[in-house]
Order: structure tokens, then sequence, then C-alpha cells
């Protein structure tokens, strides 16, 4: 853990000082050494919800150190029982950074759990996600609406063969990093931006589509402290209403087709009864 108590208050591990786990109030110890960032162990093995530092990378880290120390490792009282989230804005969006690999009970009790959250995961985990992600998106996508000159929003086919196939079914966005702990400079146009899965669910496209926007990397933060419970109910919503459109615009089409057609059979019988 980053943060435990002591003296009653919040603090960051510095050299031979002991503290508290916030979660289940037993004695920790800061440890400081050259390779690991600093940061406090639980004194003896407990089966603790905080003890998740020891397993987190660097990828983990630099994620959570780029938003206000103040939201890093909340503690959420869900069904009277302490969650550690790894970001809690003020607004009570709760997000989880995902390196390593979950459970479906797992990420769906989160889920349940936190309700307004969004996954940020690690793309690069398996070495065939990154390059299967950009041959598909090059092949299958469509864009479906420009919501600024920055963010796109596109459909795309075969959803299931993008993306890795256990963050397929959730109930909350999941946004795709692919630049894992490479530099951004290295990185290729497709990993200059995250991708917003949403959830099916929520936007019911049809059996093999799945709706997804990108963002440049560095705006993903300035949309999360400043507008995201505006923007992403607007964007559920935006979504909805073309689709109702689309739908009613193919029905129309669909008459009318029927409509000309069926004139073109009255015009052919007509002609031939001059014969
Ligand atoms: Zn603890």
């Amino acid at each position: 853990m980053k943060f435990a108590l002591v003296n009653n208050q919040r603090q960051e591990a510095t050299p031979k000082t002991k503290g508290t786990c916030p979660v289940c109030n037993s004695p920790v110890i800061a440890k400081c050494g050259t390779i690991k960032a600093h940061h406090w162990a639980h004194e003896t093995k407990q089966n603790c919800k905080n003890d998740r530092w020891e397993t987190e990378g660097q990828w983990h880290r630099n994620w959570k150190n780029q938003f206000p120390q103040e939201w890093q490792e909340q503690i959420v009282i869900v069904n009277n029982e302490k969650n550690v989230a790894d970001i809690k804005t003020p607004q009570g969006l709760v997000i989880e950074f995902q390196h390593s690999h979950i459970t479906p009970e797992e990420q769906k009790a989160r889920e349940t759990a936190y309700k307004y959250m969004l996954w940020v995961v690690d793309g690069t985990r398996l070495k065939y996600d990154f390059p299967r992600f950009q041959k598909r998106v090059k092949e299958n996508k469509y864009e479906f609406l420009k919501i600024r000159d920055t963010i796109k929003l596109f459909s795309i086919d075969f959803y299931d063969e993008v993306f890795p196939k256990n963050w397929l079914n959730s109930s909350v966005p999941i946004v795709f990093d692919f630049l894992g702990e490479e530099n951004e400079e290295q990185a290729n146009i497709f990993q200059k931006y995250l991708y917003f899965l949403l959830p099916r669910d929520k936007v019911k496209p049809d059996d093999f589509s799945a709706f997804l926007f990108y963002i440049p990397r560095k705006d993903f933060i300035p949309l999360i402290k400043n507008e995201w419970e505006l923007f992403y109910p607007k964007l559920l919503s935006s979504i909805t209403e073309i689709q109702k459109a689309k739908k009613m615009y193919y029905k129309y089409y669909k008459d009318l087709r029927k409509r000309v057609v069926t004139n073109r059979i009255f015009i052919k019988c007509r002609n031939r009864r001059r014969f």
C-alpha cells in the first residue's frame, strides 16, 4: 500500500516508520529499499484487501500517480466491508487499473460493489492482443459519430475477436492502454490513444458489434477530472438516439423500396397487357 495511517494521518512510507493499515487496522511497517518504490507492508501476514502494493507494477503506479494524492487508494465501504479503490474522484467515480489477470467473479464483484466506475486495462499483457487489435480496427471499424475533433466514436464488427475475451461483457466502460510501460515518445499512432469499449448492455448494438471511442492519451485525465459525469451519460443517450434514427431510416427505406418495386411490377404488367 502507498498510504498508511500514522497518528491518524494518511502518510506515504518514510524510513523506519510504523503505521496502521487503514483497512484492517493491523500494524504496518515502512519498506524503503532502493529497488522498489517506497511502500507499507503488513508486519505479519494478513488476509487484507489492502495488500496489493507488493504485486503492483510500474504501469499500475504510474497511472495512479497521475491523479491527486487524495484520490488515490480510497476506502470505499460496500456492505459494511472496506474496499480499496485505486482512484476515487470527488464525484464518486472509481477507477481500477488492471495489469494482471482477474477472474470474471472478481471483476463482476468489483463492478457490482463500485457501480460508478471504469477499468483501465494494460493491453500489452498478452503478446497477441495489441497486433490483433490493430489489424481488426483497420479492417472492421466504422466511424459512427465525431464527438469532438479529438474524440471519435466507432462501431466495430466481430468485437469478440478484437478485445481480450474477459473484458467483453462488462457493465462499465473498459479503457484499453496499449502502450504498457513503454515510453510515449516511441509509441506508434495506435498507442497514442486510449480506447474506451462501451458496455454493450448500455448501448445495445447488434449481436456482432460493439461501440468504442478513442481519445489522445493526454486528454484522459482532463476528461475524467472535469467532465466525465456529464460526458458519459450524454454519450450513451446520443448513441441510443442515433440508433433509433437509423432504425427508422431503414424502415422508411424498406417501405419506399417496396413501393418502388410494386410500382415497377405494375408498370411491367400494364405494358405487357398492351401487346
Ligand atoms: Zn490491512
